[in-house]
């Protein structure tokens, strides 16, 4: 039997992929790490961050970073809108129109050539619209 590091590296890889896409709700790395235990038991937080980072690069996963700390990953990688709880911090996708950047020129964009666009809306989800509620007056 042979061990081929760069096999393992890309099983890993895999499974973190795997792992976003079964949770498939815009998870955090640490979301990303439980799941992908289910499939690599001894899969290290390290290891699940770093692959992570290699498919943001290979452009498999995207970011999303919100008001939140937490940078969350979405394996959805057309050119969508997303909202962030600001009480909880989840993200979840928005069905309105995302922002078209075909027609914007560098000198529009300091120099840049324009490639992608995220647009992170921020409001309050379903579940802490209630406990606000709750906490508020009683009905
Ligand atoms: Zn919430
Ligand atoms: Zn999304």
């Amino acid at each position: 039997m042979e061990t081929k590091p760069t096999r393992r590296g890309s099983k890993q890889k895999m499974a973190v992929l795997d792992a976003t896409k079964r949770l498939s709700n815009h998870p955090t790395a640490e979301d990303i790490f439980f799941k992908a235990k289910e499939e690599i038991v001894s899969i290290s937080f390290s290891t699940v961050y770093r692959n992570l980072g290699i498919l943001v690069k290979e452009k498999e996963l995207i970011p999303i970073s919100g008001p939140g700390s937490e940078i969350h990953y979405d394996h959805v990688i057309n050119n969508h809108c997303h909202i962030q709880c600001r009480v909880c911090g989840k993200v979840r996708d928005m069905n309105v129109p995302a922002v078209d950047f075909s027609g914007i020129l560098p000198s529009d964009a300091s120099g840049f050539t324009v490639d992608g666009v995220c647009v992170t809306f921020t409001g309050t989800c379903r579940d802490c619209q209630v406990e606000t509620d709750t906490k508020g007056e009683q009905k």
